[in-house]
């Protein structure tokens, strides 16, 4: 073992092969570069972007939006960590300008020499020496056809999990009878040729919901089938902010932690419903708020309440034309189906024996690294949903891969990762319902400080306060921002303090459309956090002492005291 590890120390990852130029293959390459590695992209279009690059017909194998698609996590929050979105910039980005930042990025970054356009990886294999080497084969399909082999250092897998789409036509029986058009959400681009049509969306994600929504503008009507109902949470915040800013803050997060998760989510499904009772409008589900990915949609109850879109159970079986629900009613002259039922992941370049995926589900430490090859040389980028923005996410991500490649940061024992993989695969059975869309869930700032932990990169509070309370204080109760991550370690960002103070100025600027005579002074992001936090936990304690008393238990004291402990341990 000892020999191995020698020759592999004397063996320099120098070379990575990074797969998929989307937004995780563009932050892989820049860490490389930071690193001092060679990064070689293949990606299989000609363009940057993947996912968020619109294009009217979907590429097998590729992932495809529709043309309206709008982001639903903030500029504050998704932006690379350091490159911030122009303030000018709206706060919640259609795909085209989300593009157009990517492009600056690649730009800013000098990354498209790094990528080799219109290139498909076959396969991927270690190499016979592998356990001394850690290289890997890679065969690759240039755009003219032709097959090349070459050898790289690491790799990592940038591909997304939104290529392969889950149309689940055997749950459907009849569907072989629809004599309307049905296809999966991907297929769906714009509502043009369905205008005066009746439509059923199946599914009531974020495709389902926007998809239901555009239609219903121009349809007849609107079916949103669901088989378990949905919160639905909208991008608009209190006082018209963006939500993630609101609720994404360590404060917050720090409170709801030490808070019994029924009564978070009781907190959180009772502030749903003063906006529209999920009840009356026959969207209540049975499981808990944050029991399922959420559904971020402001516009659904007012189409609702239009009656443009009418919510449904789920479909009992389809004939001719007509849809039968579960509770039994019919509609006819149904001309589309849209099964916006979500998306399977899967690594086909890869043999199944080092990465295996089984519905949904990859055996990944942090949902990155394959625990069981011998050496650390291959990583998984932007394998996960979170609870709030998925670019930061691979960026932190790719900065980690590339020091576990060149050795500077250890991964755990296999052991470790094994158990950590456990832990983590049982606290979402626990919390999530069971569904093959909940696999890869993540809280957003509990995975973005375990991996910069790994690296040395998470804010450090306690010293920030002393150090320097402006910024401190805004890293505690603010928005946790990006930037966060380049205060301090490996890639520290000159610009990381500076861009911290100014974000509620970059979130402002493209509002400030029209000049008024006495500009309303804006709740500081201070304030806001601390009246939230405190009136959370004062709601909290109240309603448990009211209705359901028992709840005390669990706020033991000497649980809170262990809780507060190990925040005040992380902090330091
Ligand atoms: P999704 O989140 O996986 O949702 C799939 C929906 O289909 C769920 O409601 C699921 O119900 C339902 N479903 C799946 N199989 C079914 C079956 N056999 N019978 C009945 N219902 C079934 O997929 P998505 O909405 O396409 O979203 C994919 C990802 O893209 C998510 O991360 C989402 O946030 C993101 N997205 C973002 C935006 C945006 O930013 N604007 C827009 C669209 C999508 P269950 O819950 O019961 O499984």
């Amino acid at each position: 073992m000892s020999s191995c590890l020698c020759r592999y120390t004397k063996r320099m990852v120098q070379r990575v092969c990074v797969i998929g130029g989307g937004s995780s293959g563009m932050t892989a390459i820049k860490s490389c570069l930071e690193e001092g590695l060679e990064p070689t992209c293949f990606e299989s279009s000609e363009d940057i972007g993947g996912l968020w690059r619109f294009k009217e017909n979907p590429e097998s194998d590729r992932a495809s939006i529709y043309q309206s698609v709008i982001i639903n996590t903030s500029k504050e929050m998704m932006c690379f960590s350091d490159f911030p979105i122009p303030g000018h910039f709206p706060n919640y980005m259609h795909n085209s300008l989300i593009m157009e930042y990517f492009r600056m990025y690649a730009e800013h970054f000098k990354l498209i020499k790094h990528i080799r356009f219109q290139t498909k990886v076959l396969q991927v294999k270690p190499r016979p020496d592998f356990t001394h080497s850690g290289q890997w084969d890679v065969e690759i399909e240039t755009r003219k056809g032709e097959k090349e082999r070459q050898v790289f250092d690491a790799v990592m897998i940038c591909i997304g999990h939104h290529c392969h789409p889950n149309l689940p036509l055997n749950d459907f029986p009849g569907i072989d009878t629809f004599k309307g058009q049905y296809f999966h959400s991907r297929d769906y681009k714009t509502a043009d040729e369905w205008r005066g049509k009746k439509v059923v969306v199946i599914g009531i994600g974020n495709s389902g919901g926007d998809i239901a929504v555009e239609l219903s503008r121009v349809c007849k009507q609107v079916f949103l089938s669901t088989r378990r109902g949905a919160w639905i949470l909208n991008r608009v915040g209190t006082q018209g902010l963006p939500n993630d800013m609101n609720y994404n803050r360590r404060l917050l997060q720090i409170m709801f932690s030490m808070l019994p998760h029924s009564l978070v989510c009781r907190l959180g499904e009772n502030q749903i419903n003063q906006r529209f009772n999920h009840n009356i409008y026959s969207l209540k589900p049975k499981h808990r708020l944050r029991s399922q990915h959420p559904t971020v949609n402001d516009e659904l109850p007012n189409r609702i309440l239009s009656g443009t879109v009418m919510v449904k159970p789920n479909i009992k079986r389809l004939q001719g034309s007509s849809v039968v629900f579960d509770d039994g009613t019919v509609e006819d002259n149904i001309d589309l189906v849209v099964f916006a039922t979500g998306y399977n992941f899967s690594f086909p370049f890869m043999p199944s024996q080092v990465l295996p995926v089984s519905r949904n589900k990859a055996n990944l430490y942090k949902y990155v690294f394959p625990p069981g090859i011998e050496r650390p040389t291959l990583a998984v980028i932007g394998l996960v949903q979170p609870l709030g923005a998925i670019m930061p996410i691979s960026e932190i991500q790719t900065r980690w891969a590339t020091r576990v490649f060149k050795g500077l940061t250890k991964l755990p024992t296999m052991e470790g990762m094994l158990k950590d993989i456990k832990r983590k695969e049982d606290v979402m059975s626990s919390r999530y319902v069971a569904s093959q869309r909940h696999t890869i869930q993540v809280d957003y700032i509990q995975y973005m400080d375990e991996v910069a932990n790994h690296i040395g990169v998470r804010p450090n509070i306690l010293w920030l306060l002393l150090r320097d309370p402006a910024l401190g204080f805004r890293v505690l109760l603010g928005p946790c921002t990006p930037y966060q991550y380049r205060l301090r370690g490996p890639g520290k960002w000159a610009g990381a303090r500076q861009a911290i103070l100014t974000q509620w100025d970059r979130m402002a600027q493209p509002l400030q459309t029209r000049p008024l005579d006495n500009p309303e002074p804006r709740q500081s992001s201070l304030l806001l956090a601390l009246t939230v936090g405190a009136g959370a936990l004062a709601l909290g304690y109240y309603w448990a002492i009211h209705h359901h008393p028992s709840v005390l238990d669990a706020l033991d004291p000497t649980t809170l005291l262990d809780k507060i402990k190990h925040h005040l341990a992380v902090w330091w």
